[in-house]
């Protein structure tokens, strides 16, 4: 699709599915958007109890209520919509389909999901449009539900905008003030969904079909639902609907920075985050996020069953780290890091912890690759694994990858397989680093390398793990020529303490991820060394 003309109008071909002309400020949500105040750990007191059967028929119950309080008052065809949605989940086939996956070990919140999934997806491919239709509101429900569980009520948009997304769910519709005007345009869509007849019904302007285009928040739109078109304004263009991958070396490599050596050679310094709002702390002079803990984002089961948050939550992060590489890592969860209402599985319960919960739960690992996967559109996304011990650990999710954007293809929704890597904390990978083929990249996890090469918990403050650094360090070099000219970085906190610099240059590391407030004093260290670790001349 080539690039058009700035000053030129592009006007876009749809279907209408509302009559009438609106014009306004777009509101971009093809998903949902992630809550205003990034929710810390244990900022509410419901997620860490959110795992249960008990406390899913509760979220059930509530949205329920939610519903019936939307129905007073509206008019027959909402009633009919919201009708529909109730009897969802009232239906005892879905929890009959949900015991039956809880029966063969699923948590119960995935196993509802799952079954909720395979709906919509039953729905989405359905030959006969009105029943595509009709996926939409599932995927409402579900929202609703997961964000009842979780707290988080479904975010509005503000009055007299043009909602631009893929679909849109008819609770957000009713929820909605359209006393202010504004319009509808979807980039696919139906003139059969319950939105159209909704937005028919209240004289809302709506297109529907229009293709993918980009457009930015707060762009003038105008819906031309008489003639069916979208007129947006100059400059922006239709966009296809696969996104090309990007190499793992151009993603971790091309950042030059004007950092380096006392001898000249370059350095990069990346941060650490644990929560969304720290991204704050990018400022140029930083090559990017070397490491997103993601499960102190993803604090409850009701989060970790929810694609769409999830969603939200890294794509925020890819916008606001503009056009610099992040690297999520995949849920750390199990052993010392806990997981509030996963507790008693098993493979949870056993101990198991990084990647190998994750692939002994894979209904865990499947939503938050889908996430991951969806998100990799809207920026330069890497993923990390966890806690990887054997090289078949990333071949398998790998392929859980690959499934999963089969599927997301299936259902048209925009993704890109993002570059795969994996933390190198666990001494048995360290050793035989050569032979993990398939990772598109390494980053050294010092923390957990210490505490299982030194039998020194990392949360026991009486052991001395400083005097392990020399093994430490000794094996990261061996590892560093093992890795093959793969990117290497180092994100644990070694990296962090400039008494260790020394040795992780001369152990050949030049990308050194570290908590923001660590970055002044690596930096300044960074300078007065040569890039074996030396001490430079009149330093
Ligand atoms: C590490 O182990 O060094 C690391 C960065 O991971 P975490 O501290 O999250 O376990
Ligand atoms: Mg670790």
């Amino acid at each position: 699709m080539k690039k058009r003309n700035m000053a030129e109008p592009l006007r876009l071909t749809a279907k209408s599915a509302s009559p009438g002309i609106a014009s306004g400020p777009a509101f971009l949500a093809e998903e949902l958007k992630a809550p205003s105040a990034p929710e810390r750990p244990g900022a509410d007191p419901q997620p860490q109890t959110a795992g249960g059967y008990g406390a899913l028929e509760k979220a059930i119950d509530i949205s329920i209520g939610e519903l019936e309080r939307l129905a007073e008052g509206a008019d027959a065809e909402s009633r009919d919509i919201i009708d529909f949605q109730i009897e969802v989940l009232r239906d005892p086939s879905i929890a009959e389909a949900t015991g039956a996956r809880t029966e063969a070990d699923e948590n119960v919140v995935f196993a509802w999901v799952a079954t909720l999934d395979a709906y919509i997806g039953e729905l989405e491919t359905a030959d006969e449009e009105p029943m595509r239709a009709r996926a939409v509101d599932i995927l409402d429900i579900k929202n609703r539900v997961l964000g009842a569980l979780a707290g988080t009520p479904t975010a509005d948009f503000p009055p007299g905008s043009v909602f631009v997304g893929k679909d849109m769910e008819p609770s957000r519709f009713l929820a909605h003030d359209w006393s202010k005007g504004g319009g509808i345009a979807l980039f696919s869509g139906s003139t059969a969904g319950h939105v159209a007849l909704l937005a028919r019904a209240k004289s809302v302007p709506m297109v529907v079909g229009t293709g993918r285009f980009s457009a930015e928040d707060g762009d003038p739109v105008r819906v031309d639902g008489d003639a069916g078109a979208v007129v947006l304004q100059a400059g922006r263009m239709l966009i296809p609907p696969m996104v090309p991958a990007r190499s793992a070396t151009s993603d971790m490599q091309s950042e030059s920075g004007d950092l380096r050596t006392a001898d000249g050679v370059p350095i990069l310094i990346s941060i650490n985050i644990n929560d969304p709002a720290e991204i704050a702390a990018l400022d140029p002079a930083t090559a990017g996020i070397g490491l997103m803990r993601s499960e102190f984002s993803v604090t409850s089961i009701a989060d970790a069953a929810n694609e769409e948050r999830q969603l939200a939550i890294y794509r925020r992060v890819l916008e606001q780290a503009d056009d610099r590489p992040v690297i999520i890592r995949m849920l750390d969860i199990g052993g010392d890091k806990p997981l509030a209402g996963l507790e008693n599985l098993p493979g949870v319960a056993s101990g198991l912890r990084g990647i190998r919960l994750l692939l002994a739960r894979p209904e865990i690992a499947r939503v938050q690759a889908r996430a991951l996967l969806r998100a990799a559109v809207f920026g330069r996304l890497s993923v990390m694994l966890p806690m990887v011990t054997l090289p078949e650990e990333i071949d398998r999710m790998r392929e859980l990858f690959r499934e999963e954007a089969e599927k997301l293809g299936r259902r048209a929704l925009l993704h890109r397989m993002p570059p795969i890597g994996m933390m190198v904390e666990v001494p048995a990978a360290a050793l035989m680093l050569d032979t993990f083929g398939s990772a598109a990249f390494f980053s050294f996890g010092t923390n957990d390398l210490t505490q299982y090469l030194a039998a020194s918990a990392r949360d026991d403050i009486d052991a001395d793990a400083g005097k392990a650094a020399p093994a430490v360090l000794r094996l990261i070099a061996q590892a560093v020529k093992l890795a093959a000219g793969k990117p290497v970085s180092i994100c644990g906190d070694m990296a962090g303490d400039p008494s260790c610099l020394p040795g992780l240059l001369a152990a050949g590391l030049r990308h050194f991820s570290v908590a923001p407030g660590r970055r002044p004093a690596i930096r300044s260290a960074i300078i007065g060394l040569n890039a074996d670790g030396t001490r430079a001349a009149g330093e």
